[in-house]
């Protein structure tokens, strides 16, 4: 599978997240700049910026990426999974 186009989806993001989580129960959101999943079960725990981002509560920047169903990051497996957070963070914190 080819994912070199594939942007990172961070933008504009936090409203649908919650609603997800309110639907799913829990929701596993991806920090670019930690490269670690977190797994949420509270719509209350999400930190939401004023652009509707996602805020990292360890890092506290706003590059985290929702793993929703049909998102680029649900259908894929952990070592390819890794290797494009790699390739995101990367291009956002080290290029
Ligand atoms: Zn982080």
């Amino acid at each position: 599978m080819s994912f070199i186009n594939y942007e990172p989806k961070f933008k504009n993001n936090a409203a649908t997240t919650k609603v997800y989580l309110d639907k799913y129960r829990s929701i596993d959101i991806i920090c670019i700049k930690c490269k670690c999943t977190y797994r949420y079960f509270s719509s209350a725990h999400i930190d939401v910026t004023k652009e509707n981002r996602i805020c990292c509560q360890v890092c506290k920047h706003n590059v985290m990426v929702p793993i929703t169903a049909g998102s680029i990051l649900s259908d894929m497996e952990g070592d390819e999974r890794k290797e494009l957070i790699s390739k995101w963070h990367y291009d956002m914190f080290q290029s």
